[in-house]
This record gives structure tokens, sequence and C-alpha cells, in this order.
């Protein structure tokens, strides 16, 4: 059966429905796992709301997967962190995660946030990331060092998150090494929950990790453009979630594994959009609120450099998605849809010359969308050069295969010639 299409999709928002109201009267949302709150904050969950969600001034939390972690709504992305004051500001308003890895900035991403979270450790959340790939050889010892470091540049005795970073391969949560890290680090009660973040082949990677039952949470690439698809050319949204990531969150739900979101501001600055989408309506709102009416997701993680967008991303905590910020999202998607990598790996294997094309149209989204250039370029050049856009003999196979109707072999061309 063919699934609602966007002008389905521009019906129910003209009906004055919201998406979450949609899924529940077509029955289609899915039904998540409750797992009974337990661990020492477990009497948060009787103060607010519900089990699941908790309130306190203007910031709702909720709670991580079968974890007894309850996220503020919006956490701090730390590649990089904020600066001090706005960070400061961000707890002040009720902001108590952040994310950062032992390669966000060679380190100074933790050692930043290290110094800022002095005499307030007890009041945040903090997961970092641990890197399977360095240390084949002695890979538990390497992992476990690792983790060691993350510690002491986070001036703190436990993680209450680690999480294998930017895993493409279900080889590696599975991988007893790394699963004999975890365990050693958690019995010396050094970290307390386990995940994985993946910007690559997330169906594979996560479906292993969520079914394996070793990992209490993920990390992943989601935002309104995640649950589209072409369809005889015409983009498709995927309302029953029964594709790529949208299957994932509602696996990660059903086993009460948590899900937070990155990659949520995804997308092209709508000042370089042709088409004018409308006035009267925040696009960053809009994006967040997209992700966060979704069930599975605990929180979302995104930068926030300065004040103002600090205040303007945490307004949104508690608020749905209005159905004229819905229609707008959805032009807004429609018209920026095949510029946007959605990280799905599928092109991958089919390209005779080997080349990581999602990686490279992520390095472009860093730059293009997001103003990090520096860091674009970096990632860019660490890739081998015969395996850049330069190797690309436009042959057009990855853009038979992409779902998204994705202009890959343009985008690949403008990568390389604005990030070699
Ligand atoms: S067009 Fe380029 S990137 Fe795409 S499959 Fe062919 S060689 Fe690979
Ligand atoms: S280009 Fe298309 S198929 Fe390839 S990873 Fe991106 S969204 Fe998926």
């Amino acid at each position: 059966m063919r699934q609602p299409g966007l002008k389905d999709y521009l019906r129910i928002a003209a009906s004055g429905m919201t998406r979450r109201e949609f899924l529940k009267n077509s029955a289609l949302a899915a039904i998540g796992s409750r797992v009974p709150a337990k661990g020492p904050f477990a009497r948060e969950a009787k103060t607010g709301e519900s089990a699941e969600r908790v309130r306190k001034g203007n910031m709702a939390y909720r709670r991580l997967g079968r974890t007894d972690l309850f996220l503020s709504e919006i956490g701090l992305g730390g590649s990089p962190p904020p600066p001090e004051p706005v960070f400061r500001r961000a707890i002040e308003m009720g902001v108590n995660y952040v994310d950062t890895s032992s390669v966000y900035l060679n380190g100074n991403s933790e050692r930043r946030i290290g110094e800022i979270l002095k005499g307030r450790r007890d009041k945040f959340h903090i997961a970092t990331k641990f890197h399977f790939s360095r240390g084949w050889g002695d890979a538990r010892d390497s992992l476990i060092r690792e983790a060691e470091g993350s510690l002491q540049r986070l001036n703190t005795d436990y993680l209450d998150i680690l999480l294998a970073h930017n895993v493409s391969s279900a080889r590696v949560v599975e991988h007893e090494e790394v699963l004999a890290a975890f365990e050693k680090l958690k019995k010396e009660g050094k970290v307390r929950y386990t995940g994985v973040s993946c910007h690559r082949n997330p169906v594979e990677v996560l479906t292993s990790a969520i079914r394996g039952g070793r990992y209490d949470m993920i990390t992943v690439a989601y935002n309104a453009f995640s649950e589209t698809f072409r369809e005889e050319g015409e983009a498709v949204d995927d309302n029953r979630k029964t594709s790529g990531v949208g299957k994932v969150l509602a696996f990660a739900k059903e086993r009460g594994v948590g899900v937070v979101a990155m990659k949520t501001m995804a997308g092209v600055p709508r000042e370089h959009l042709d088409e004018n989408l409308g006035e009267g309506v925040s696009l960053p709102q809009a994006k967040l609120k997209w992700v966060l009416e979704d069930d599975a997701v605990s929180a979302v993680i995104t930068e926030m450099d300065t004040f103002d967008k600090l205040e303007e991303n945490l307004a949104v905590s508690g608020k749905p998605l209005s159905p004229a910020e819905n229609e707008f999202l959805m032009r807004y998607v429609e018209a920026a849809g095949r510029d946007v990598c959605r990280l799905c790996g599928t092109c991958l294997p089919g390209c005779p010359s080997g080349i990581p094309i999602s990686d490279v149209l992520r390095c472009l989204q860093y730059h293009r969308d997001q103003g990090k250039t520096d860091l674009a370029r970096r990632t860019y050049r660490a890739i081998p050069a015969a395996r850049t856009a330069r190797g690309c003999t436009r042959c057009g196979t990855c853009e038979q295969t992409c779902p998204y109707g994705v202009q890959i072999v343009h985008h690949l061309r403008q990568a390389h010639r604005v990030l070699a």
C-alpha cells in the first residue's frame, strides 16, 4: 500500500492535526516498553507528569530508555561546546546533558566541559565516546585507557554514558573487546551506561546494538529529512516508520533503549533556497519540535554557541509542533530534500570507486549548513586521496540507489571544490 505522501501530510497539517495525533489516530505509532524507574534518580519520576517525563520550570526532562537518567529535552553538543557564559546560562535554564568525545578539539572539548562543571558535576549528565578502530591490537585495554583519559580531562570519576563513537559496522558493536571494555569500566564504577553513535549505516549498526541487549542508548542522526523517501520521483513521508531510522527508533523504544537525536538541524539554510517558504515560523524551532514529537526520542543535542540560539532553541521544550510549523517544515523538506544526505549508507556498496559518499556529504553539510568549515576540511582531508570525490567517475550508480534522490555527484564535486 502506498504511504501517505507530503501532499497528504500537508492536508493533515491543514486539518489542524499534529503529527503525533496523526500517528495515534492511525494506530501506527510504535508502542514502547514502560520499564519501571530504578536507581538513585527514580524519585524524580514520581514528582512529574509521568514515569517517563518530568517538568521543572521551563524545561521538560525525559527518561533515557530503561536507564534512571532524566535528560533535558534539549542537550548541548560538544563539538565544540558552547562558550563558558552560554554554557552556564544553559545550566541555569535547566539543561543537564552534554555530549562530547575524546577526539573533539583534540580533547579540549572534554577539558572545557570539565572546567565548567567543576562543583556541579552531580547535577549534570555527561556522555563521551571512545574509538574502537584505534586499538585493534589490544583493543580492550586501549579503549579503557582512552576512557580513563576522558575521565581525567572531564575532571570526574565517572561517566554517565560512554559510547562507541561513529560506528559503521555491526561487527564493532558486537565485538568482544568492545563489550569487555564496557563491562570492566562499568564494574569499576567508571561508567554508568553504554551507548553507540553512528553516522553511517544506522539500520544495520543500531539494530544490532539494540537487539544484542548490551547497549543502553543510541545517538543517531534524526531530523525532519529522516522519514522521507522517493517513490516514482515523488517525495513520500514514512509515517508508518517501516523503513530507515524511523524503524530503528521504534525498535529502540520497544526494547527500552534510549535515543538521543543528533544532526537535528540538518538542511540548507533557508536563505539559500530559491523557494519562498513563508514567514513567521522559526525553522530551528520547527526542526527541534519535529524530532521531539517522536516519543522514542529522549533528547536532542544541538550546538548553541550564542545566547540567542540558546534562547530560541530552549523555548521549544514541552511545546508541540503546530500545524503551521509542520506545514512550513514539510515545504522546506520538499525544497531541500535533494541536497541533504540522510547518512543511510544505501549507496555505499554500489560505488565502484569505494568513495565514502555519506562521509563526504557530511563534510559538505558541516561547511555549507553549519559554517564549520575547519571541521569539514579536517574531516575531508582525513579521507585517503583516492577515495575523496576526486575518485568519482560520475558513473551515476549511487544516484540510482539513493532512496532520497540526493544529487550526489553534484554535491561530491562541490565538497571537493571547497574542502580539498
Ligand atoms: S557517481 Fe561517483 S560516487 Fe557515485 S557510484 Fe559512481 S563513482 Fe561512486
Ligand atoms: S547519498 Fe542517499 S543513499 Fe547515500 S547515504 Fe546519503 S541519503 Fe543515503
